[in-house]
């Protein structure tokens, strides 16, 4: 959580950084999020307030119908200053950017092999030529468990999220993200609904599934019943890199000099970016980072 925190704390001066490079809007906006009943005691509702105080996130307990008149739920928990961004227009933002700033990147060139010399990390094989590098971050998601020493397919591994989109008018559109049981629906800008997500255990296999996406429309028209009658537009599936502690790893590589590791980021991978670049920058700089990694360690025990 600190390093989501962290993360989104620091949105507003990337996107804005970003937006001076004339790239590809990314379509940050703060849309609030209303989390329907999420507890059903008042410890627990006292153990969100404290979490949220920790983090200074401004948050309201309230009545969903307060801004959704058709959804009876008393003790929703409202979040005011929860931004939301178009990840995949990011993306593209951020590709443009780096290729302004003379950066070169060489798509679909799998890394196939680190290079290590006298316990020291040289460069990376990849199909049609070896890079030499002095300094290389493996962030390769749920696959870093092949490429890293140390790091198997135990430690870090894939967790399949099924998603869908619906495009509506702006007009007809929702304005806040809205969470229940574990599904979202998530607003953009032109008045498109996204919905998700699956958690499921089932390898590197990114297909649909018909039952999960039925669920996720089933749920998504009870939430916000103006997606009765508008088709779904697209449906797909990521896969999350999770770890066992379900904390990410985020650190110097203990044996191997120059090789770094930046992966495990779950469910929250997208928060965490802007927090986690300025760590790695930090780290390889040899600067104070802004908080302590012990617990992001690749050499913690691991409860297997
Ligand atoms: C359905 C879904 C919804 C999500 N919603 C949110 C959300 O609302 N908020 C949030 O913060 N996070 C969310 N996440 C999580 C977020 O997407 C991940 O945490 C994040 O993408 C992790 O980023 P990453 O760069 O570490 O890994 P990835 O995004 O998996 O990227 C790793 C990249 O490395 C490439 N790669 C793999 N092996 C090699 C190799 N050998 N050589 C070269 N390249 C390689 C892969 O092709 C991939 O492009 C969601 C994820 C899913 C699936």
């Amino acid at each position: 959580m600190r390093l989501a925190a962290a993360g989104m704390a620091r949105y507003p001066a990337f996107i804005s950084e970003l937006l001076d490079t004339q790239t590809t809007d990314p379509e940050f906006f703060t849309s609030g999020m209303l989390i329907l009943d999420p507890v059903d005691n008042a410890h627990d509702a006292n153990a969100i307030s404290a979490w949220a105080e920790q983090y200074t996130y401004p948050h309201q307990w309230q009545a969903a119908e307060d801004h959704f008149p058709h959804l009876p739920h008393d003790n929703s928990l409202w979040l005011p200053q929860i931004n939301t961004v178009r990840n995949p227009r990011l993306l593209r933002a951020l590709i443009e950017a780096v290729r302004q700033a003379d950066v070169t990147i060489l798509e679909y060139q799998p890394a196939r092999e680190l290079r290590v010399a006298q316990q020291r990390v040289i460069g990376v094989r990849c199909d049609s030529a070896t890079h030499h590098a002095e300094h290389v971050i493996v962030t390769a998601g749920a696959w870093s468990g092949s490429l890293v020493p140390g790091l198997s397919p135990a430690h870090i591994f894939p967790i399949r999220g099924q998603m869908i989109r619906f495009d509506t008018a702006p007009s007809a559109g929702l304005k806040t993200i809205l969470l229940d049981e574990g599904i979202y629906l998530i607003p953009r800008q032109d008045g498109s609904v996204v919905v998700g997500s699956t958690v499921e255990h089932v390898g590197f296999d990114k297909h649909n599934t018909e039952e999960a996406i039925h669920h996720l429309h089933r749920k998504a028209v009870e939430l916000w019943p103006n997606l009765a009658h508008t088709p779904i537009a697209q449906q797909w599936s990521g896969l999350r890199p999770g770890t066992q502690d379900e904390i990410p790893y985020l650190a110097a590589h203990p044996d191997i000099a120059g090789l770094w590791i930046g992966t495990g980021f779950y469910r929250n991978g997208l928060a965490m970016a802007p927090a986690v670049a300025e760590i790695m920058a930090d780290l390889i700089q040899g600067r104070p980072t802004m908080m302590d990694l012990h617990d992001y360690r690749i050499d913690r025990p691991t409860p297997f």
